[in-house]
């Protein structure tokens, strides 16, 4: 975790024991830029600035843990004997990590724990450049090991040997060609195109021999295409597949961490550069650096005082490269930022699309998009402008060393210790080698680009499942008893959401669950569902602890009807099937008759077939759910989970709802969140939450005359209807 300040090791000799928890904070009273650090050991809370001690104090004697939202900058805080104390300032984005760490000693002051923080809402920053990480991701893509990712890619390129080492022996071949080439050039000239020769004939059968080495290179160049597009193809589509396959099985925790923009651009974008890198790149720079080699032995032969004078630009050129590389670098990360931010924004606004809509901001919506845009072709054009300034002055050094072998080259011919074919032939070389020289030149920014996103790529893919199947899972037959035994769960460690939840319900009861906004319902039906595990305790359906059921067998034997069905795009068809794709079109009709849906679909111009658009958009929210309830009835789930099914629809609609969840719900196991209590009436039991913890248990009846938490809240929700009918 990173709740060890990089200031740290500077201040240890200073703090009495070791650092629980420390952070960096980056300014001073004045909100001028300071080293701070703020760390707590076992006992004490204490603060150093630029090395110096300004504070000190037992946490025994701290009241609260306070931060406070300043312009631009935020401060932390404490509570002591009644009054606050201010003990430092930090940036914007130091100020969430204080506040993770308020939370962090208030739990430790309740329970005499130090919770080990899970670091989610804190801005992460790379321990070795200290960077901020971008969000959901927990590696500095500039400081990963970027070629032990490459080396993944390679790997992932060699499954397809064959059409590899095709691409290499092609053009392997065609640089041998492109290396005979000039000596067949040196011959014709030297040998036959000189005044006294005669033997025109020979000279027609070089020729003809010249005229093979156009066919003979397309002929290469074809074969070449052929297995480079295989292999690049290929590795994208594995990768993508790998990629979309992990992020599918991933826990909703890991899902939602990371926005849904970023992790498209990591299947699509990031994986596409890969399949670039490995047809344009990959191969190529082993055969150029090969041939790169080859011609300049070729060279050292035939003229080595030549070749050196041609080569003393070269060196200066490299260095050159390396140096700027390194801040070209960092303006390329930058980029990568932007496009980023500018791209989840994106994906931010059209998922939203509705809300923005129905509250007209539409304008402000394209200011900020057009903001994030114009950020990003900002940087783009920085970091392009330097990279294009730079280039061609590296090509020009390059070429210097061209002048110099026409000059040189040119006085030896004129004084005669060199022929003019093999002038021409050498000149053929240095063409030769300038090219790719160029071309790796540029290789290393190539070569980071795509190492940034194999690592983003498998950084995904390396992820550690925190909800997984345990070896030889159970494949369970479902009855339907759930048992909750002294469940606790916490999104984070120290901010319990559900505590000692105990129950036990029957195979086809109904149970509705209740309690005020925010208490914890979803975050329950969420655990039956095992879209997180639980902190502590146990639930297990009959009898077998839900971490050892495989996830497939469980998720296959539940269904739900949510209070926001999403529905695909596609056909009214498709998206019942969704629930169950091998099943025949009488199924699917009496599923719908059941969820009282078949009338409306049969309305629709192309019934069944009637496309329903993005997310359903055509459809009443009443008929979405219908349609959801439709799906559940024809997966046939052993437990059925409805979560506030029946809100803000109209009577009618409501009552075709509540007569198809009658239907649905018959001899299943059932859990029911409903906004308005009323609906939970016939429920076989209610289990009512409040502060996390069961308060009651009991039928509608049971509970009213108990004049307790259920009674208060039924109370208050008849109030406030009679005073919305008013
Ligand atoms: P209810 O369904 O009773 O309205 P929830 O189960 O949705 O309540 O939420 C219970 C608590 O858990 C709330 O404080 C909520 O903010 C928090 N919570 C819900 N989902 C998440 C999440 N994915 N990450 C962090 N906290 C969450």
């Amino acid at each position: 975790m990173n709740f060890q300040a990089s200031g740290l090791p500077e201040v240890l000799p200073l703090l009495k024991g070791k650092a629980v928890y420390s952070l960096d904070f980056s300014l001073d009273g004045r909100g001028n830029p300071a080293r701070g650090v703020c760390a707590a050991t076992e006992t004490e809370l204490a603060i150093f600035r630029d090395g110096k001690e300004t504070f000190r104090c037992p946490l025994a004697e701290v009241e609260e843990y306070t931060t406070v939202q300043l312009v631009g900058s935020g401060a932390f805080g404490i509570v002591r004997g009644g009054k606050p104390e201010q003990l430092c300032i930090c940036t914007q984005s130091e100020l969430n990590a204080f506040a993770e760490l308020g939370k962090l000693l208030e739990y430790h002051k309740e329970t005499g724990v130090f919770p080990e923080p899970d670091g989610e809402d804190e801005v992460k920053t790379c321990p070795k450049c200290g960077s901020i990480l971008p969000e959901g991701s927990s590696i500095c893509f500039r400081c990963a090991p970027k070629g032990k990712y490459l080396a993944r890619v390679i790997g992932l390129a060699m499954k397809y040997k064959g059409a590899l080492i095709g691409a290499i022996l092609a053009t392997a071949v065609s640089q041998l060609l492109w290396i005979i080439y000039p000596f067949m050039q040196r011959i014709v000239i030297d040998d036959y195109i000189t005044p006294k020769n005669t033997d025109y004939r020979s000279l027609l059968v070089l020729l003809g021999c010249y005229l093979l080495f156009p066919v003979g290179m397309m002929l290469l160049e074809f074969l070449n295409e052929r297995c480079t597009t295989r292999v690049s193809i290929s590795v994208g589509r594995d990768l993508r597949r790998e990629l979309f396959e992990k992020i599918q099985e991933q826990s909703m925790k890991s899902i939602t961490k990371r926005p849904s923009g970023e992790q498209i651009k990591r299947i699509s974008s990031d994986t596409e550069k890969i399949q670039e890198f490995v047809a344009n790149y990959g191969k190529e720079a082993v055969v150029r650096l090969l041939s790169t080699l080859v011609i300049l032995i070729v060279m050292l032969v035939l003229n080595w005082q030549l070749t050196l004078l041609v080569l003393i630009p070269v060196p200066f050129a490299i260095l050159a490269t390396q140096v700027i590389f390194k801040y070209i670098r960092r303006k390329y990360d930058m980029v990568w930022n932007k496009f980023s931010q500018s791209e989840s924004t994106l994906h931010d606004i059209l998922s939203g699309i509705m809300v923005v809509k129905t509250y007209g901001s539409e304008k402000r919506e394209i200011a900020r998009y057009t903001g994030y845009s114009r950020r990003f072709a900002d940087s783009m054009f920085k970091a392009d402008r330097f990279w294009y300034l730079f280039f061609p002055i590296i090509g020009f050094v390059i070429t210097m060393g061209e002048y110099f072998y026409l000059y040189f080259g040119g006085q030896q011919v004129l004084i005669g210790n060199m022929t003019l074919g093999a002038l021409i032939q050498f000149a053929a070389y240095i063409g030769m080698i300038y090219g790719p020289l160029r071309w790796i030149i540029q290789l290393p920014r190539f070569i980071a680009e795509a190492a940034v996103s194999a690592a983003k790529i498998y950084e995904i893919i390396d992820e550690k499942e925190d909800v997984s199947d345990r070896p030889n899972p159970v494949e369970l037959d479902i009855k339907g008893q759930v048992t909750f035994d002294n469940v606790g769960f916490g999104y984070k460690v120290y901010k319990p959401v559900l505590k000692n939840i105990s129950f036990e319900v029957k195979p086809g009861e109904m149970i509705g669950i209740v309690g005020p906004s925010g208490v914890g319902k979803s975050t329950l039906i969420n655990l039956i569902m095992r879209l997180y595990d639980v902190s502590s305790g146990a639930i297990r359906i009959d009898g077998v602890d839900l971490r050892d059921i495989s996830q497939h067998s469980l998720r296959s034997q539940i269904g739900v009807v949510l209070q926001d069905t999403y529905l695909f795009e596609g056909t009214v068809l498709d998206n019942i099937l969704y629930a169950k794709p091998d099943a025949t079109m009488e199924e699917v009709v009496e599923a719908a008759k059941t969820a009282n849906a078949h009338g409306f679909i049969c309305k629709m111009p192309n019934a069944y077939q009637e496309y329903i658009g993005n997310k359903g958009y055509k459809l009443s929210g009443g008929e979405k759910q219908r349609i959801a309830i439709a799906r559940a009835i024809l997966r046939d789930p052993r437990i059925l989970i409805l979560d506030e099914a029946t809100a803000s629809l109209d009577t009618e609609t409501e009552k075709l709802i509540q007569e198809a969840l009658g239907r649905l719900t018959q001899n299943r196991t059932t859990f029911a969140i409903a906004h308005r209590l009323s609906t939970l009436q016939h429920a076989d039991r209610l289990v009512v939450l409040d502060k996390g913890r069961i308060a009651e248990i009991g039928t509608h009846m049971e509970l009213l005359r108990n004049k307790s938490v259920y009674y208060n809240l039924v109370m208050a929700q008849r109030q406030t209807s009679r005073l919305s009918n008013n």
